[in-house]
């Protein structure tokens, strides 16, 4: 089978590695306008840009100050390396990082980075030269990027639009002829009446069908659907049934908004914030509680960095969880005896200093990795699913402090 094939492992992997080295390129400064970044959509053609890098480098000689100059256009020879290597660029795109950054002490590293096929495909080129790299675009990128649709009313008026991870989407709009509360002179008031209901029906099943042609396609996709109006009308249209059947089973939540405008699809998206988020790690709580099923059952479920990476190894997991916000590396160390160990180091200490833990003595460093990446290395090698869990709720919270960020749910029992 062909791994590759595998999205869901291959997107989460992904977008953790963005996330990481996302954290470092938002930490970095240049003392001057120095630090480029350039996003390059999947349809451009690489020289192209090249011809662009060119003439950037011509215009980097009208620098004033000799250092940022210099830096410039070092920047812009090391990108221009580096895309010699592509003869087209990769599915979504590609973003490049070049700059000299400052390391303290008035020093400074050059660094250059490719993020090649972002979770989401690059838009537009751009050229951006700051004293900050532009990671804004990537960072948005990585939000997850849910589908939703949106329906605001009201009795006179009604509004469908999509939300698509934080974008929002208007589509249409319809106005009613409903008539107002106000009879008109000689109408018989109970008349009046029906007729008024008769055309609020009417409006409704107008709305239900803007809805339904609008999200019935996308039904599968859909990851809820949110309802925003005044109160009663939504609550009419909710509770009367006008909307697709299986439409009403996605409606996570009716909100009170007071515009039914275009307007009011983004007042809708704010008042379900709440909502929204609970969706978003609802897949992550299932797995936390299928994991904490399994060892109140205790058989099937194993957590820490050793005993998980041992269960790995056999083949012996069916479920990875990562806490998103583990920062460790592992460390491989070996001592005068032979003993050789894995340990966990928080990835911001530099010096390994340790003892063998079989018989003392002092040890020498061997491998020193990321600790995620290891274990993803050897989930993919085992055809493990992979899951990141985030600390954005109770369970989560507990996988990063309770049990090291690192748990599995077992294939079958083993005595690890
Ligand atoms: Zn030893």
């Amino acid at each position: 089978m062909d791994r590759k094939a595998d999205m869901p492992i291959d997107l989460d992997k992904r977008k953790y590695e963005f996330k990481r080295l996302l954290e470092d390129y938002e930490e970095y400064a240049g003392s001057g306008t120095q630090l480029v970044t350039i996003y390059i959509p999947e349809d451009k053609q690489i020289y192209d840009v090249v011809s662009h890098i060119t003439q950037e480098h011509s215009q980097a000689a009208n620098i004033k100050s000799k250092d940022t100059r210099t830096n410039v256009t070092n920047a812009l020879a090391s990108i221009r390396a580096r895309l010699r290597y592509y003869k087209k660029p990769p599915k979504n795109g590609m973003v490049l990082f070049s700059g000299a950054v400052n390391v303290g002490s008035g020093q400074t590293d050059m660094v250059t980075e490719i993020f090649e096929s972002p979770p989401q495909p690059i838009q537009t080129f751009r050229y951006h030269c700051d004293s900050t790299f532009l990671t804004e675009p990537l960072r948005e990128m990585l939000i997850e990027a849910g589908l939703y649709g949106l329906l605001v009313l009201d009795r006179r008026e009604a509004h469908v639009g999509w939300l698509k991870g934080t974008r929002i989407e208007p589509v249409k709009g319809t106005t009613s002829r409903v008539p107002g509360k106000q009879r008109k002179g000689g109408q018989s008031a109970q008349r009046f009446h029906r007729l008024r209901l008769e055309a609020i029906d009417q409006f409704y099943k107008e709305i239900a069908e803007l809805a339904g042609n609008l999200f019935v396609p996308d039904r599968y996709e859909l990851d809820g659907i949110l309802v925003g109006g005044p109160s009663p009308t939504k609550d009419e249209f909710i509770d009367g049934n006008y909307l697709h059947h299986e439409l009403r089973e996605k409606v996570l939540g009716k909100f009170d908004i007071s515009y039914t405008d275009e307007s009011g699809l983004s007042e809708l998206v704010n008042a379900a914030s709440d909502v929204l988020a609970d969706a978003a790690i609802i897949k992550e709580k299932v797995t936390m509680n299928r994991f904490f099923k399994e060892l109140r059952q205790g058989e099937r479920a194993t957590y820490g960095f050793m005993p998980t990476r041992e269960n790995l190894i056999m083949g012996a997991v069916d479920r990875l969880l990562i806490s998103s916000d583990l920062r460790k590396d592992v460390i491989n160390i070996v001592c005068g005896n032979g003993h050789q160990n894995y340990e966990i180091i928080d990835t911001r200490s530099e010096k390994v200093e340790k003892n063998c833990s079989d018989c003392g003595e002092k040890v020498k460093l061997v491998e020193r990795e990321d600790v995620v990446k290891h274990l993803i290395e050897l989930a993919e090698y085992r055809g493990t699913k992979i899951e990141f869990v985030s600390t954005d709720f109770e369970e989560g919270n507990q996988l990063l402090h309770a049990f090291g960020g690192i748990a599995g749910v077992l294939r079958f029992p083993t005595n690890i």
